[in-house]
């Protein structure tokens, strides 16, 4: 394995933190305290390919691969964590299956838009009694003729309040359990019988929309279906394989962003005479923040490099999730902590880092499934 970057994966991140430093940076605290959605970040994100980073170039992407994505999220959550999900969204669990289990047509017509950021895509997954028990979804897609007809109620959507297309998990029959999981690609605005429900209200990353998905009769033409029928439940977990590599990048940015802070905090601020820089338990917490962090971005970059290598990653992926978003969340507790009590005050950014950092733990399997996902591969279950 060899990290060192070609030349085109250094000149796509240095432009990425370039711009994440320069344009997204800046507006992350108003975006944070608006709720709103970052629109004209996302278009700039899309113009540069960074909606479809893995993504070939045919499709609208900027054709690079995994390792460069990694470095691509880390820069862009440091900056906002909102827009790193929303990006994360758009190139994995919207863009992967697509990109992966697409036919030609269905990739030139609903992977391209999204690629090339015209617009925001979402994945549906999770219901009021689906959630790490993915396999049992009740959302009904009935085929009839050459349709799918849709019935069910999508919970806690990223981007499922602005999003044009959805990669929608559906059920032909619950007794089927996972064996009845189909992928839909839906297009939000031009299908009668759906509807935006709920817009949750969070904890954090608040500029990034969480909604539900109302659908009631909703017709999709059997063309949007992804592969065939019995392969839905494969293609979901690969999907979440990929996401996984996503949320661990989006952790260690807010973890370094975190850290970044309390640095610079630590050698300004004076007590006793002296930066508390100086202070040795201020140090200790600095450094294991900063090894914990660089050792989730080696699990990250081990993960993305085995995905770009056609290798089964899922352990890898599972791992690098868990232990980023385990390190962001305890590098973000310790940044409040070294903030004292300016730290606890919505003046600096140490606040938001650490109720971003959390969700991490939480969204596309939480951090106990990653921890049955990889003891499942240590014992050799399925
Ligand atoms: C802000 C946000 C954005 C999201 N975005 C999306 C999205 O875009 N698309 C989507 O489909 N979903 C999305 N989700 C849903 C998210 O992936 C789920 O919330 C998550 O997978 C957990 O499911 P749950 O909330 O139903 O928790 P539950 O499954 O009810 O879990 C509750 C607790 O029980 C634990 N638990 C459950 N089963 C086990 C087990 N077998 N062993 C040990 N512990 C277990 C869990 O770890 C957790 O601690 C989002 C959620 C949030 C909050």
């Amino acid at each position: 394995m060899n990290f060192a970057l070609t030349e085109e994966q250094a000149m796509v991140k240095d432009m990425v933190t370039k711009f994440a430093e320069n344009e997204i940076k800046p507006i992350a605290a108003e975006l944070d305290k608006t709720h709103r959605h970052p629109e004209e970040i996302c278009r700039k994100l899309g113009e540069m390919g960074i909606m479809g980073v893995a993504v070939p170039t045919e499709y609208g992407g900027a054709g690079m691969d995994t390792v460069t994505y990694v470095h691509c999220m880390i820069a862009i959550s440091k900056a906002c964590a909102s827009t790193g999900v929303i990006v994360s969204v758009n190139n994995s669990l919207y863009g992967f299956p697509i990109k992966t289990y697409g036919t030609e047509e269905q990739k030139q017509e609903w992977l391209s838009p999204v690629a090339s950021g015209k617009c925001e895509g979402c994945y549906a997954l999770t219901e009021a009694n689906a959630g790490s028990d993915a396999a049992s979804l009740a959302c009904r897609a009935d085929l009839k003729g050459d349709k799918y007809i849709l019935n069910g109620v999508k919970r806690f959507i990223t981007n499922g309040n602005v999003a044009r297309y959805c990669v929608l998990a559906a059920t032909t029959d619950p007794a089927k359990a996972y064996k009845g999981v189909i992928n839909l690609i839906v297009d939000l605005k031009n299908t009668p019988g759906f509807s935006v429900g709920k817009i949750e209200e969070k904890m954090g990353i608040l500029a990034s929309g969480t909604a539900e998905l109302v659908f009631e009769d909703a017709e999709v033409s059997a063309k949007q279906l992804l592969g065939k029928e019995g392969q839905g439940f494969r293609q979901m977990l690969s999907g979440l394989d990929a996401g996984r590599i996503g949320i661990g990048s989006q952790a260690v940015g807010i973890g370094k962003a975190a850290l970044e802070d309390a640095l610079n905090y630590a050698k300004e601020r004076v007590q006793f005479g002296k930066p508390i820089a100086t202070f040795q338990a201020i140090q200790f917490k600095l450094a294991d923040m900063a090894t914990e962090l660089d050792a989730a971005e080696l699990l990250l970059l081990r993960a993305a490099w085995m995905e770009d290598h056609h290798m089964d990653y899922e352990k890898e992926s599972a791992m690098a999730k868990m232990y980023g978003s385990d390190v962001a969340m305890k590098a973000a507790i310790e940044g409040v902590q070294i903030f004292g009590g300016y730290g606890y005050c919505k003046e600096y950014p140490a606040e938001r880092h650490m109720r971003d950092a959390k969700i991490c733990q939480i969204y596309e399997g939480t951090n106990e499934i990653q921890r049955v996902v990889i003891a499942r591969k240590l014992l050799g279950q399925r």
